[in-house]
């Protein structure tokens, strides 16, 4: 992010005040069982976060007779962070004067970018070499995690946290407006067993965002473990979401064209003079951004069970209730181009949330 994420942020503004309640102290101690065995999955991913050691590249280029806007490499952080890059993007290409922008890319930072281009009035033609569901947006578990895998950690500089948070903010007020659009966006108690919590980049955090995380007696939880956090969290059902984004964009005249651009000379004959590249992990090749690279997360999706309402989350693994599916996940391979499931992982994360369900008090 560093220098090229601080252009444009400084119009980030939510509009709207944060999370502020004191949260009651609530007893869970009886909470529905997860059935979770081999025999329940009915389907396996492996996705390949964007992942930038500096954080999103988001810095204008001027390249031959075109603007380019550049807005990838989130990392495990894209679904959370999409709207705030998107906004200075597409501030940056509003600032061009043009009226016809092209975006690469038809992944949620393509659309979150086209759409508030819609929104100033440009006309956008989305050039994209594969739609949903073989894009990594399709294959995200879909939680709030703004600062999961976004940089290396010795890359947070003040500069990069201040734009961070300003994004952060911002995509933060656009979830909440999605709120209460069936269960496109949701709010669901995360129960957080050992020592995870603490694992998270904790420069990048933004207290108040969130309900404060609460550590539960062993009277007010089901689980066996000594530690257990409790702290609502945001989640995106991700089908019906990206759906939404493409509907919309075509609904408001968006234009999607399939192409595969395999040289900046492709890029250059576009007729629009001003191009937005969302093409995540693509650019490594088509602009040579040795930076970036591959962190492989393996998904299993076990049989949905309307019943359970909370995500768990230990060290080695986590369940998230979506609506396709039981959501077993928690793993990042970095450098990883193999998306071939691997059922040693698959047996890791399953032993990891199974030794904390099987010792649940019924
Ligand atoms: C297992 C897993 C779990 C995750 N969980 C979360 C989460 O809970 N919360 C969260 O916020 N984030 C999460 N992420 C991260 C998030 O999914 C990514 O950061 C985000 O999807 C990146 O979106 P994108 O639009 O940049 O990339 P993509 O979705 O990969 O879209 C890129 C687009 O560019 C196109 N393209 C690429 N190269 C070219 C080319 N040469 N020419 C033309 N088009 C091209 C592609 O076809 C595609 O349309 C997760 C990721 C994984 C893998």
């Amino acid at each position: 992010m560093g220098l090229a994420l601080a252009m444009g942020a400084s119009s980030c503004s939510t509009g709207n005040s944060l999370y502020r309640g004191n949260r009651p102290n609530r007893s869970s101690r009886h909470l529905p069982r997860i059935n979770i065995s081999p025999d329940r999955i009915i389907k396996e991913t492996v996705g390949l976060r964007p992942y930038r050691l500096s954080g999103p590249r988001l810095d204008v280029q001027q390249l031959g007779q075109k603007t380019i806007i550049h807005n990838y490499g989130h990392g495990g952080s894209g679904f959370s962070l999409s709207w705030g890059t998107g906004h200075i993007a597409a501030t940056n290409a509003a600032a061009s004067g043009e009226s016809q922008i092209a975006i690469m890319g038809c992944g949620v930072i393509g659309l979150t970018t086209a759409r508030q281009l819609q929104e100033k009035g440009k006309q956008v033609t989305i050039y994209a070499k594969e739609l949903w569901p073989r894009i990594t947006s399709s294959l995200a578990t879909g939680t709030w995690s703004p600062a999961h895998l976004v940089c290396e950690p010795d890359r947070i500089t003040p500069e990069f946290k201040s734009t961070w948070e300003k994004t952060c903010l911002f995509s933060f007020q656009a979830y909440q407006n999605l709120l209460g659009l069936g269960d496109m966006v949701t709010w669901i108690d995360h129960y957080i067993i050992g020592d995870r919590v603490h694992k998270e980049t904790p420069a990048l955090q933004i207290k108040g965002l969130l309900p404060d995380p609460v550590e539960l007696s062993k009277k007010q939880h089901p689980f066996r473990a000594s530690y257990v956090i409790n702290q609502p969290s945001m989640m995106f059902n991700i089908p019906v979401y990206l759906q939404k984004l493409t509907n919309d964009f075509l609904n408001f005249g968006g234009k999607i064209v399939i192409r595969e651009f395999k040289s900046l000379e492709e890029v250059d004959a576009l007729p629009e003079k001003c191009v937005v590249n969302c093409i995540g992990l693509g650019a490594r090749s088509l602009f040579n951004d040795e930076e970036l690279m591959p962190i492989s997360g393996q998904l299993s999706f076990l049989i949905p069970q309307a019943e359970i309402k909370y995500r768990l989350s230990t060290p080695h693994g986590y369940i998230i209730p979506r609506k396709d599916g039981l959501v077993l996940g928690g793993n990042a391979i970095r450098n990883n181009w193999d998306t071939n499931p691997d059922p040693k992982q698959t047996e890791i994360m399953m032993a990891a949330v199974n030794e904390v369900i099987s010792q649940m008090r019924s």
